[in-house]
């Protein structure tokens, strides 16, 4: 699925200390695949890769965050960029306020005319009337008597006629007359797109002014049901996208392209056939769905807000000119502690949380490690080399731990500072404190 494909697709960061033309360029191949691949058409695929690019080679890579999580962080951006931004509401203001329902046969306007009526009634506490325009299949019709009756939710309906444009008005008038709030009209559809369903929905809909009017697609039609929203909005220039069926194993790639090509929101999901599976659409958790890579966006994003920018630079530079020291050591590592428990940290890193299982980090390395330091003087924290014999023991006595515990951090000190002057990671401190034990 789309989620396994991500997740290679960022293997090949993996490990690299910098976002560079080359490892992005092969990253974005297997992003675009995978965009592809779940029925995102080509050329949103090809923008989205396009952008992703621009905005990943203009960015530095924290200390704290690996390119290929950064990656991950710029992907998600995207894609919710692409869906929308935000969530936007539906328009339900006026006397009564009427939403037009549309959408090809099965798509699950009926369902979700049920739904909107429930989530209305329920949620925003307003008196919905339901309307039967369906005129070819008597059968959709009592389909919406049967979800009034469940709802407790009056059905407006007239078998003798067969003009839905009439039967919208009149639906219209009774809601006038009664007092309510909502109107909500669902239509015939057809099993594919043709001139006289769409004469008949723009029709209806000219007859109405309804404030809102919905397009209802099954998402597992794929690229079909970016083909069919633009054919409707072309006729009828609909308000927003009813996203339906995501419950089954969808392709969001539906999701993806539409918003990009019709330039509507998509406004409520579907998400099963009981008359509570209506979510309002919010394009971030689409584009967390849609990455579903653990919880790497949110470790992205708690790493950013505790390594202050400003103190990473400092502390490249710090690390480049040699001079990083006990100090830097122990804020490092306080950083990594702030950001949680180490074994949770990693569990967040797409494939790591299975490695993790069977490695034990006790809370302990760390206290070990800033006993040592916390005993060592100021200028041998920042000059760890006057660090000699005698040191030692008084640094072993003062912190608890034995002489080999204090050599071995300097050793590990040592290594780290190489390493650390190679590609400033932290990763590599954690590595580090695993031996240290
Ligand atoms: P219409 O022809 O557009 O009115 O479509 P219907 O509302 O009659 O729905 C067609 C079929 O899709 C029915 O069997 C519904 O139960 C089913 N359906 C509608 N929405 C959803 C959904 O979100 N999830 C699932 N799993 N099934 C749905
Ligand atoms: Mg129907």
């Amino acid at each position: 699925n789309l989620t396994d494909k991500f997740e290679r697709a960022f293997k090949v960061l993996k490990g690299q200390g910098q976002i560079t033309e080359i490892n992005v360029a092969e990253t974005l191949k297997e992003v675009r695949r995978a965009l592809l691949d779940a029925d995102v058409n080509f050329k949103t695929a090809k923008e989205f890769t396009n952008t992703v690019k621009e905005k990943a080679l203009g960015r530095d890579v924290l200390t704290a965050v690996s390119p290929g999580q950064l990656m991950v962080k710029i992907c998600h951006e995207e894609l919710v960029e692409l869906m929308g931004g935000n969530e936007v509401d539906i328009n339900i203001k006026g006397n009564p306020g009427i939403i037009l329902m549309s959408g090809l046969q099965g798509s699950g306007k009926t369902t979700f005319t049920g739904k909107l009526g429930n989530y209305l009634k329920t949620k925003k506490h307003k008196n919905v009337l339901l309307a039967a325009c369906d005129v070819y299949r008597p059968a959709a019709i009592d389909q919406l008597h049967v979800l009034g009756e469940q709802l407790g939710i009056e059905v407006f309906s007239n078998k003798e006629e067969k003009n839905p444009v009439l039967i919208a008005q009149a639906a219209v008038q009774h809601a006038k007359s009664k007092g309510f709030n909502v109107v909500i009209i669902d239509t015939a559809g057809r099993l594919a797109v043709d001139e006289h369903m769409m004469d008949e929905i723009a029709a209806v809909k000219k007859a109405i002014n309804p404030t809102e009017t919905l397009f209802v697609v099954d998402s597992m039609t794929g690229q079909d049901a970016v083909n069919t929203a633009k054919a409707f909005n072309d006729r009828i220039d609909f308000d927003g996208v009813v996203l339906t069926k995501l419950d089954g194993d969808t392709r969001g790639g539906a999701a993806l392209s539409i918003k990009s090509v019709v330039n509507k929101p998509i406004k409520f999901v579907g998400t099963g056939e009981k008359m509570d599976a209506l979510d309002v659409f919010y394009p971030s958790r689409m584009a967390d769905r849609i990455l579903g890579m653990g919880d790497v966006v949110s470790l992205v994003e708690r790493a950013q807000e505790q390594f202050d920018e400003e103190e990473a630079r400092k502390l490249q530079k710090r690390i480049h000119k040699d001079q990083f020291d006990f100090n830097d050591f122990l804020g490092q590592l306080q950083q990594v502690k702030k950001m949680g428990n180490v074994k949770d940290l990693m569990g967040m890193i797409p494939g790591m949380g299975k490695a993790m299982k069977d490695v034990e980090i006790e809370d302990d390395a760390f206290k070990h490690i800033e006993a040592i330091i916390y005993s060592m003087t100021p200028k041998e924290r920042t000059n760890p080399e006057i660090i000699n014999g005698p040191r030692k023991a008084r640094i072993a006595k003062g912190s608890g731990t034995s002489i080999q515990d204090v050599n071995k951090l300097l050793k590990q000190f040592g290594d780290t500072k190489k390493m650390m002057k190679m590609m400033s990671n932290p990763k590599n401190m954690m590595g580090m404190m695993k031996q240290l034990k």
